[in-house]
């Protein structure tokens, strides 16, 4: 993939800050994976499965103030929504498309995929995929694994059910035991896999010496001060595209307190909850953002025309 010229990304990263506002493609993709606070593989061991449907989700009213953030600065997101929250939030599935943001799958029942058999796996995204679709009577095009845990026995079946691209590769040098192994994959930009049709679209990392830091979102997000990040995401934008994930329950301080859990886990769950909307907003307003489905529109056009998006 060709590197934009060093001039030309200079001006790229700030919407408000280059002349040529307006005039160049979105490179950065925001996305949501659309899940209540008590899905979260981080309080599994506190939170079981079998007391899900006894739980106030939450998220609704969360998501329509992301909506509202979204419109205000208009932005277009990829929506990776739970097929067990589709199931019982219809409506804000119908929202989310009406307001022109892309619906993606999430898979059903939010398993680890290293987890799952192939058929168990292969069951859960063809029927996530088929809900949504039902839903929005729209095409589902893109799936992400439930904490990025794909593997790459998964790519095949995905394409199988008939999925354009995945978004669930993160290629940090920083241990996440959760997270899958792609070993096709080498690099951090956008990738079409060896053989067969689906694209990856990897969560951006930046990298620093050796080490590549998980730079799309998550605790990192909330931890960093939001000047230091932002810097990071506009040198990840020197090399290539940046694709950012939050979920609403890192919009909702109020959500219940669960006990029992090690600091750690604490601390990646809860940190600076109440500071996240402010920051999504200011990011919001940073960076010209669109849909994954977007960023690879613009990748496809680009190449037809010869010119370079990554
Ligand atoms: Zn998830």
């Amino acid at each position: 993939m060709a590197l934009a010229d060093e001039e030309l990304l200079t001006e790229l990263p700030s919407r408000h800050g280059g002349s040529n506002d307006g005039c160049i493609p979105a490179r950065t993709a925001m996305s949501i994976d659309v899940e209540a606070w008590f899905h979260v593989e981080n309080l599994r061991g506190v939170v079981s499965r079998e007391s899900w449907r006894h739980r106030a989700l939450r998220l609704e009213e969360t998501m329509d103030r992301m909506l509202e953030l979204m419109a205000g600065n208009d932005v277009k997101a990829t929506c990776f929504v739970l097929g067990w929250v589709a199931e019982r939030k219809p409506a804000l599935v119908r929202r989310l498309t009406d307001a022109g943001h892309e619906v993606a799958s999430h898979g059903y029942r939010h398993d680890l995929v290293h987890e799952l058999t192939k058929a168990e796996f292969l069951s859960d995204v063809r029927r996530s995929k088929d809900l949504l679709e039902e839903i929005t009577g729209e095409r589902v095009r893109g799936y992400r694994a439930p904490s990025f845990s794909l593997t790459d026995w998964a790519i095949p079946l995905l394409e199988e059910v008939g999925f354009e691209y995945d978004s669930s590769f993160f290629p940090t040098t920083v241990t996440r035991d959760r997270y899958g192994k792609l070993t096709v994959l080498a690099g951090s930009d956008v990738s079409s896999l060896p053989d067969d049709g689906l694209t990856e679209v990897p969560l951006s990392c930046l990298r620093i010496g050796s080490q590549a830091l998980p730079w799309a979102g998550g605790g990192y997000f909330r931890l960093l001060p939001y000047s230091v990040f932002k810097a990071g995401v506009k040198r990840i934008l020197r090399s290539g595209p940046y694709v950012f994930y939050i979920h609403p329950w890192e919009l909702d301080p109020g959500q219940p307190r669960i006990p029992g859990l090690r600091r750690s886990q604490r601390l990646r769950h809860y940190l600076n909850l109440e500071k996240t909307e402010s920051r999504w907003e200011a990011l919001l307003g940073e960076f010209q953002w669109t849909t994954i489905s977007g960023l690879l529109a613009q990748r496809a056009g680009s190449e037809n025309t010869g010119g370079h998006v990554a």
